[in-house]
């Protein structure tokens, strides 16, 4: 196994000065050479993180990419990953599933579709089906490449291109988009044809999980259209703001049941 490669809060801080007037590449480019075989993009294969793979590829085309496949992605979404695959040949792609036994716990307690009973069973969901396979990748990383950008969302406002990930084992997030607009995202995508998804051109603009992602009405927020059911809730899942932490780890494993079958 290759060695790790650790940073504390200072020597990060500067390299994140360095680099936030950076072009993406060279964001991205830093991060292949930094980090080698311990970085991976992270991706759920929606646009933002289509360019970054695909600016990855242009770099290094043996980049590893590591997504999450939550068992209830939409078809087009599945075909849409195999697609993606043959557009870059020589990636290496990585899909982490849920465990099992948290699976069948869950839904023989709640239901197939917990998630419009109440918000923390949608996030219970979430958190046994994306955020648990997530930590497991990420457990074996000392970075990983995000399409975050600042201006998707309140909660997104602050990041910078590269930050310490507190909330994953202190590793390196690096997020080279964090200063793009979402038309320079599709300028790239158009200027080099990189694949999309094609629940895009049917009124999506983000795209998760087929029961908990509708397309979003005329002048309706982006990310709208994810668990449209729920008011004043975060529009998050736990994967970029720590829900999974402290106390909701706690309720998780209530939930769940956990101790009584030894298997965590
Ligand atoms: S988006 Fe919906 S189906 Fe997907 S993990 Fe979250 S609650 Fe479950």
């Amino acid at each position: 196994m290759t060695e790790r490669v650790v940073f504390d809060d200072l020597e990060l801080g500067e390299i994140a000065i360095e680099l936030d007037d950076q072009e993406p590449q060279e964001v991205i480019r830093w991060g292949l050479e930094t980090f080698g075989e311990r970085v991976a993009v992270v991706t759920s294969f929606q646009v933002d993180g289509m360019v970054v793979l695909d600016m990855a590829y242009r770099i290094r085309p043996d980049v590893r990419v590591i997504t999450v496949d939550t068992g209830r992605l939409p078809a087009a979404t599945y075909e849409f990953i195999e697609q993606v695959r043959a557009h870059y040949p020589e990636a290496r792609f990585e899909v982490f599933f849920p465990d099992y036994r948290d699976v069948e716990q869950m839904v023989n307690a709640h239901g197939l579709n917990l998630f419009y009973k109440s918000v923390p069973l949608r996030l219970l969901c979430c958190h046994v089906r994306k955020v648990r396979p997530l930590l497991r990748a990420l457990a074996d990383l000392d970075a990983w490449f995000t399409g975050l950008r600042r201006d998707q969302w309140a909660s997104r406002a602050a990041i910078r291109k590269v930050e310490l990930d507190h909330d994953h084992n202190a590793i390196v997030k690096i997020n080279p988009l964090a200063d793009w607009t979402k038309e320079e995202v599709w300028e790239y995508v158009r200027a080099h044809n990189v694949p999309t998804n094609p629940l895009y051109e049917q009124g999506y603009t983000s795209i998760g999980c087929d029961p908990c992602t509708r397309p979003i009405r005329p002048g309706e927020d982006d990310r709208a259209g994810r668990w449209w059911w729920e008011t004043n809730a975060p529009k998050e899942c736990g994967i970029h703001c720590p829900i999974e932490t402290g106390g909701f780890e706690h309720e998780v494993h209530a939930i769940l049941g956990e101790g009584h079958n030894g298997h965590h």
